[in-house]
């Protein structure tokens, strides 16, 4: 065994959750320096920066975002490339709202990143999701995730302006069909929850869902006052005890199910996005640095590094 796989096997052990093995989205090994340390990166990839939502809560107010700029399924690709080389296995595909790519180009990226050996996840708002695209896409995927707060019309209106209207119908209504939808179709339906002063009243509602949709894994996601959302902070800031009990009633309730705790500190520290137009960004103490344009042909992988290691 490579001394890069014990390395990464003892720190997989040492996190105590096996589960990091697939989420380990981008780990750089640094064969660029003489010290081969081991940097870990939590990747999240922002396809495109426009969304058919607007939240308040939205760290980049993506749906008031009227310019869509998308990358070419090639800058996709290459892209793709440059994060496989940096390590990544899995890829948690994401906006903005995903959906809105269009189908067949989606389906091109989840092939491309299957055909690499890597995994390709859709985070989704779950608006758009029909049967129609779980058929196109759902043999390159193995997952979806959603992000729903409330089964409280009154809480997703304050979070999200989810309003009735003629295209989406009823949203609660709709995004719980949808989910039918994704189970309907085999794929592993795990479920994204912004945890928020408002939304943590209905925990044990949502845990209702969660065991209803057969739902396994439920990422708990502490709100975080950054980038875009630190306009709302006073309207959405929890303390830690509430974020705490709100993650226990979810354990309390649905005794089978994950729920990973996503704090604050989380997506503060080492978090990393690469944004819609293949910049790669990492928080660290609170602060984006931005470390690489991964459209480029080549990325150097020491600047990274080094990047991470000054910050
Ligand atoms: S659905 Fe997601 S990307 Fe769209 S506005 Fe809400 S938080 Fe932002």
């Amino acid at each position: 065994m490579s001394w890069f796989s014990s390395s990464l096997i003892a720190w997989l052990t040492a996190e105590g959750d096996v589960r990091r093995y697939s989420e380990a989205l981008v780990i750089l090994r640094c064969k660029y320096t003489s010290r081969k340390v081991l940097y870990k990166l939590k990747l999240v990839f922002e396809i495109i920066a426009h969304c058919n939502t607007f939240n308040e809560c939205c760290r980049d107010n993506f749906g008031t975002k009227t310019e869509i700029e998308e990358l070419s399924t090639k800058e996709l690709i290459k892209v793709i490339d440059n994060c496989l080389e940096l390590g990544a296995t899995k890829f948690n595909l994401s906006g903005g709202e995903i959906l809105l790519v269009a189908m067949s180009k989606l389906k091109q990226i989840l092939e491309y990143i299957q055909s690499c050996g890597a995994v390709g996840v859709i985070n989704t708002n779950g608006r758009l999701v029909t049967d129609k695209l779980l058929g196109e896409i759902g043999h390159a995927t193995k997952q979806i995730n959603f992000g729903f707060n409330s089964t409280n019309p009154k809480t997703n209106m304050l979070m999200g302006k989810y309003q009735p209207n003629e295209k989406y119908g009823n949203y609660e209504e709709l995004i719980l069909a949808n989910m039918d939808k994704v189970n309907n179709h085999n794929l592993l339906l795990e479920l994204n929850i912004l945890m928020s002063a408002l939304n943590i009243p209905d925990m044990e509602d949502m845990a209702q869902v969660i065991n209803d949709k057969k739902i396994k894994r439920v990422r708990a996601n502490e709100f975080t006052p950054s980038r875009g959302a630190k306009a709302n902070n006073e309207l959405f800031a929890t303390t830690r005890e509430e974020y705490l009990a709100g993650c226990q009633k979810l354990k309390t309730f649905c005794p089978s199910v994950e729920v990973a705790l996503k704090t604050k500190e989380y997506y503060e520290n080492g978090f990393s996005i690469v944004t819609s137009n293949g910049m790669l960004i990492v928080s660290k103490n609170g602060v984006d640095i931005p470390l690489a344009d991964l459209r480029q042909d080549k990325i150097d992988g020491k600047a990274i590094v080094e990047k991470v290691g000054v910050a």
